[in-house]
This record gives structure tokens, sequence and C-alpha cells, in this order.
């Protein structure tokens, strides 16, 4: 199967759903990532063992945003363990859109999962520093092992155009703090979640987080282990159960790979014995979904058969 997927391939693939680029729309409620142009379209799968192929605008650079939430999780769940963490954030699926404050509202205790804002905005104030910057900064040195790539930064200008303009995650927030869900300053954890979410990538580095999920959390060539088994395990099965907001029930039928979301339309989704795929493209389902993105990891789960079911 892996020869069978050529950059000819991909690039066919890549100008076969180049048609639906504008049908949904770039993000522009966090103002900075309205600026993203459509036509940027990228794919990347990075094989476990090592290999890889890729095909599109491959240079163009793209903010994590959600996608962020799940190598947030392996971190916190490194730094403080399953216990701590799931006592604060649930493991259900919501069903609700990813920025919802609904549920928080009949489930005062906790977020339902680390996938929805809510959940996601208390598993960044669990990761260990003392500042911002320190868990900021912890995270990058983290996706810096797991790419080796020590080049990623975050966006500044991304980042500063969110915090001013994250209103709905200050009020889940002000909720949780509310709720002693999280202590200390709200705009201290707000400042290191816009930076989380304005790490930084091209589909190639994303690819090779996914491949490092889907080795078990195992560095690809020094064999290394980055995240522990049975952590690299849980991430990948809430990006089956939430990794889609409230699109995941007919991404699991129609792709079946587990995979991550962000608004800034990018997709990393890993599979197990496989890799990891990444797909970029900025115009956004009205589920806040890649459009192309979809489309594409349905075309490839489709024809080399890679759902997990
Ligand atoms: N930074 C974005 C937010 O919190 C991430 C959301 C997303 O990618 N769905 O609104």
């Amino acid at each position: 199967m892996k020869k069978d997927i050529t950059t000819d391939i991909l690039e066919e693939w890549l100008n076969n759903v180049r048609p639906y680029a504008y049908d949904g729309q770039v993000a522009n409620y966090i103002p900075a990532l309205s600026r993203q142009n459509p036509e940027n379209l990228a794919v990347a799968i990075h094989y476990i063992d090592g290999s890889s192929v890729e095909a599109g605008e491959t240079e163009a650079t793209f903010t994590l945003q959600s996608i962020s939430k799940v190598i947030a999780l392996a971190l916190a769940l490194m730094d403080n363990g399953e216990d701590y963490v799931f006592d604060r954030v649930g493991m259900e699926p919501t069903g609700d859109p990813f920025h919802s404050i609904y549920r928080l509202e009949k489930t005062p205790s906790k977020p339902l999962n680390p996938m929805i804002n809510a959940g996601a905005l208390a598993v960044t104030h669990m990761i260990h520093g003392d500042t911002p910057d320190e868990k900021v900064g912890r995270l990058l040195s983290f996706i810096h092992e797991m790419t080796d790539d020590n080049s990623i930064r975050y966006d500044e200008e991304v980042a500063s155009s969110e915090f001013e303009t994250s209103f709905l995650n200050r009020s889940l927030l002000f909720y949780m703090k509310q709720h002693k869900i999280v202590t200390g300053s709200v705009e201290e954890t707000l400042d290191a979640y816009t930076k989380q979410c304005a790490i930084e990538v091209n589909v190639c580095q994303l690819a090779r987080i996914g491949a490092l999920f889907a080795n078990g959390g195992k560095d690809l060539d020094s064999g290394r282990r980055i995240i522990p088994k049975h952590l690299a395990r849980i991430c990948k099965t809430f990006m089956v159960t939430c990794g889609m907001y409230d699109a995941s029930g007919s991404f699991a039928i129609k792709v079946g790979i587990p995979a991550k979301s962000g608004v800034s339309g990018s997709v990393l989704a890993s599979l197990n014995d496989f890799g990891g795929i990444a797909v970029y493209g900025p115009s956004l389902d009205d589920r806040g979904n890649s459009v192309v993105g979809l489309k594409l990891l349905e075309l490839l789960s489709n024809r080399y058969d890679l759902s997990i079911f």
C-alpha cells in the first residue's frame, strides 16, 4: 500500500479536491487567521519507518489551533498522571460545538473532555510551569523532541490576535474558576492557551507528530520513548471520539482514522502501524473542519482501506 501512494497520486488527489477550496469559509473569528489563502492546499504522510511523501504547498505554514490540544494533553498527562487529569476533565464526547459553554453549566464539576475548549483550557492550566511562557516553552520543547526540529515557534501575531478577541474562552475560564476547576489568573491561562494554539508548523512537521503517536510514542529514528505508550493510546482514543468536534461521528464512519482538526484548516491523523497524515486547506465547513482536509482523508481512507473499524 505504502509504495502505491506516490507524490503524483497525492498531487492528483489534491487537484481533485481543489474545486472545494472555496466551499467553506476561512476562520475569521480570530482576525489574524482570516488572512490565510484558501488555495494553499497541502498533504503529507510520514510513515512509521521514517520515510515520507508529500504534495501541494508543503512550505505553507499554519497554526496548530485545536490540534495543539492533543499534544498539550500528552504533556499534561506526563506532568500530572492520569488520575489528576481525569479528576478535572472528563472522557465523554459532547456533540456540541467546540466553544460551547452549555455542558459546563450542566456538569459544573468538570468539562466533558480535553478536546473541547473548556477541557483544553483546563489541560493547559495543568501543564507544569510557573508562568505562561514557561508552560509554552515546555510545550515547544516537547514538540521539538517529537519532530526533531528546534525551529518550531509560535506565531506572535496570531497569538495576540486571539488573546485580544477571545471573549468566549475567557468566559469558559471564569466559569471554571468559579467551580474551582482552574485557579489563579484567567489572563495567564488564556495567554498560555492562545500561544499554544498559535504554534506554527507545516504539513511535513505535523505528519511526523502523527507518526510518533502511531508509533506508540517512540521516536521514529532513535526508538527513544517520548510519550508513554498508554498515554499515546489515550490521546488517539480522544481523537476518535472527539477529535472532529461535533462531526466526530460522521468522520468515524466516513474516514475511520484517529484525527484532530484545527480552525486554521489543518488536520492531524494518526494510524497505528502506518504513520501520520497531515492535511492543510484553510476553508472550513460549518463545524470548523477543513473542507478539503475531510475530502482528502476520505479519499485516502477509502482507496487504501485505512479505517480502523
Ligand atoms: N484557538 C482556537 C479557539 O480556542 C482553537 C479552536 C479550534 O481550532 N477549534 O477558539
